[in-house]
């Protein structure tokens, strides 16, 4: 049977694979050697699945949406990872990584964000294990989201402001990769996405994976079905899309819907749809697409979400996209801040403006009345307070 998941060299297709300097080689290859037991280890599964239950708070609900399913004509349910402790989808896959760098010995973590909800979840597994954090950050993003600053310095975490480039989550990603570089033996760089070299896209897919887990069981009890018509994501890097799909990805009766960050729109020059704009590149450690100019330079991305502004996207999205088992749409900031609007007068939920641009779909969307749909709202939108109120008496944006 055809299946859409990883090989056995790291690669989804032509994406993916391990690309890094010499000097990280030993550090990746330990990690591509014992993932994959240690994950399968009764004692990990164990711990994991304690913490998750305990400590986040999972299962986190499926929620039926009943006015906005009668607004879009369908059935649409909510996974609710907003939910989850520390606000995002993030913390199942920091609780997972943190545990295997024990288990592999490491007694350093560092790790890159962008919105800061990766950054906080790393620091609050390091509070919880007691190691020390750095978090490498754009100062762009320092400022935009800085109550997560405030959060992840509360939590004990050092926080490294990085002022290369546009100040976004790239050039946060290349300081902590350097920081890596300089410290292979003792350090463990939790990535907070889908992306990176092999074996990480897997990795943070697996751990991931228990949102589709839960919604198959959620369903079941829900719908008398395991599987819904659609599922929809946004993505970013593609973490929580990769946890929406992975127990439905070779299941042909569930359509795939991603929604990458169109900023002003793919036209413009200002935007992060990397799937829509990018060719296929080598960017932080694999091949993916990559936003770049002709010189194969990385272009500046631009979203209003700083977690989608990402100029990569995870091997698995850009295999998925190219073999059409996905459809990607991009969706513009205005679109996006008008879902959030939507979804907060209408279901009482104020979501993270990155899980906006997957509700932002829902209105170029044509479904059938008894279409079960689930989208996953990947987090919360404390964060995003101070940019939504700005747009609070546009008539363009909030029209309730
Ligand atoms: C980080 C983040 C994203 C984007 O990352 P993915 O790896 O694509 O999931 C989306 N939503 C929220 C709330 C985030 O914090």
């Amino acid at each position: 049977m055809k299946t859409y998941n990883i090989d056995t060299n790291g690669y989804y297709g032509e994406f993916g694979g391990a690309y890094i300097p010499e000097i990280l080689y030993q550090a990746v290859e330990k990690l591509r050697n014992n993932y994959l037991t240690i994950l399968e280890s009764k004692d990990f599964q164990k711990e994991f699945h304690q913490l998750l239950h305990d400590y986040v708070g999972r299962p986190s609900p499926l929620y039926f949406a009943r006015r906005m399913s009668e607004k879009y004509g369908c059935r649409l349910y909510l996974k609710r990872e907003d939910l989850n402790h520390t606000g995002a989808h993030k913390i199942n896959n920091a609780i997972g990584q943190i545990l295997l760098a024990k288990k592999m010995g490491c007694k350093r973590i560092i790790a890159e964000t962008g919105a800061g909800q990766h950054g906080v979840a790393a620091a609050t597994v390091c509070a919880l294990m007691n190691m020390p954090c750095r978090v490498y950050m754009g100062a762009t993003d320092v400022e935009r989201q800085h109550v997560n600053v405030e959060r992840m310095k509360m939590l004990g975490a050092e926080v490294y402001a990085v002022h290369s480039g546009n100040k976004t989550l790239k050039d946060a990603t290349n300081e902590a990769i350097r920081d890596w570089c300089s410290h292979p033996d003792d350090t463990f760089y939790i990535i907070g996405s889908t992306v990176g070299p092999h074996p990480y896209p897997d990795l943070v897919a697996r751990l991931q994976s228990i949102i589709s887990k839960e919604i198959k069981q959620q369903l079941l009890e829900k719908e008398g079905r395991d599987y819904p018509d659609y599922l929809m994501a946004c993505i970013g890097g593609g973490s929580n899309a990769a946890g929406t799909i992975y127990h439905y990805i070779d299941d042909l009766r569930v359509k795939l819907f991603l929604g990458e960050a169109g900023g002003h729109g793919i036209e413009s020059g200002e935007t992060a749809a990397t799937i829509h704009c990018g060719k296929i590149g080598i960017i932080h450690g694999f091949r993916t697409l990559v936003m770049q100019d002709e010189d194969g330079q990385v272009t500046e991305p631009y979203s209003i979400s700083a977690g989608l502004d990402y100029p990569g996207i995870g091997p698995l999205h850009a295999h998925l996209a190219q073999e059409r088992r996905a459809t990607v749409m991009a969706i513009n900031d205005d679109e996006a801040l008008r879902a959030a609007f939507e979804l907060t007068r209408t279901e009482g939920i104020i979501p993270a403006l990155e899980s906006a641009h997957a509700l932002g779909m829902l209105p170029k969307m044509r479904f059938q009345p008894d279409d079960v749909v689930v989208l996953t709202v990947s987090g919360r939108g404390d964060k995003d307070l101070d940019t939504y109120l700005k747009y609070k008496d546009d008539p363009q944006i909030n029209s309730f």
